[in-house]
């Protein structure tokens, strides 16, 4: 499979406005020459989330900003899902936080959800959406499994960090040095993709 290669030298507009994802996106293309922008720097308006899968509701932010800016743009859609929640709140993971985007209440919604059941196991899900403004797109997922843990714990990283401690790890997403996190996280694994499908022939 042949991807288009995205010219390193280019200016890359990041299609979100969730600060802590803007974040991390940042930092994970900090080691490339790229220019990056963000769709809230921009004015850019936010589309609706109307996909019923992760990929789509990235495919769909990605090329709202790739066309808007005339210029590609690269979307971050993400969630959690909770073996004994069927998956849940999955591609809901930023609208259980309601209009305040208040994650204190919906790690406590997971929590009540979760009361009575034994089974512990999450995993985030990353999928990013790489699109020019003529319509072309590429997508790249990336996933990590963990445990649900409660109180939450630690005050890094952003959304329900707090309460998600990966396998293999004593601390929480929200304990963890971010350079750790981003060894690790759905987003790296889905990033290390995307940079050798598309950044790799500069
Ligand atoms: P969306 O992709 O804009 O629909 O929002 C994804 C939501 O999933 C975020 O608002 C967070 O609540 C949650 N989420 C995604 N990635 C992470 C992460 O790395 N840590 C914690 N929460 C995350």
């Amino acid at each position: 499979m042949t991807f288009r290669q995205f010219p390193t030298t280019s200016r890359l507009v990041v299609a979100s406005h969730n600060l802590g994802k803007v974040r991390e996106i940042g930092d994970l293309l900090a080691p490339f020459a790229i220019k990056v922008v963000s769709a809230g720097e921009l004015g850019l308006p936010e589309p609706e989330e109307t996909g019923t899968t992760f990929a789509s509701n990235a495919v769909l932010k990605a090329l709202a900003s790739a066309k808007a800016a005339n210029q590609p743009a690269l979307a971050d859609d993400s969630g959690l899902a909770v073996a004994a929640l069927s998956g849940a709140p999955g591609i809901y993971s930023a609208r259980w936080g309601g209009p305040n985007k208040d994650f204190q209440a919906a790690m406590a919604r997971v929590e009540q959800e979760l009361s009575g059941l034994p089974d512990r196991r999450a995993h985030f899900v990353c999928v990013l959406a790489l699109a020019w403004p003529d319509g072309h797109c590429e997508t790249f997922d990336g996933q990590v499994h963990g445990t649900l843990v409660w109180p939450p714990r630690g005050t890094r990283g952003f959304g329900y960090d707090p309460i998600f401690q990966p396998d293999g790890y004593a601390m929480t997403f929200g304990e963890m040095d971010p350079v750790e996190k981003h060894a690790i996280s759905h987003r790296a694994e889905a990033f290390r993709k995307l940079v050798s499908a598309c950044f790799g022939h500069p």
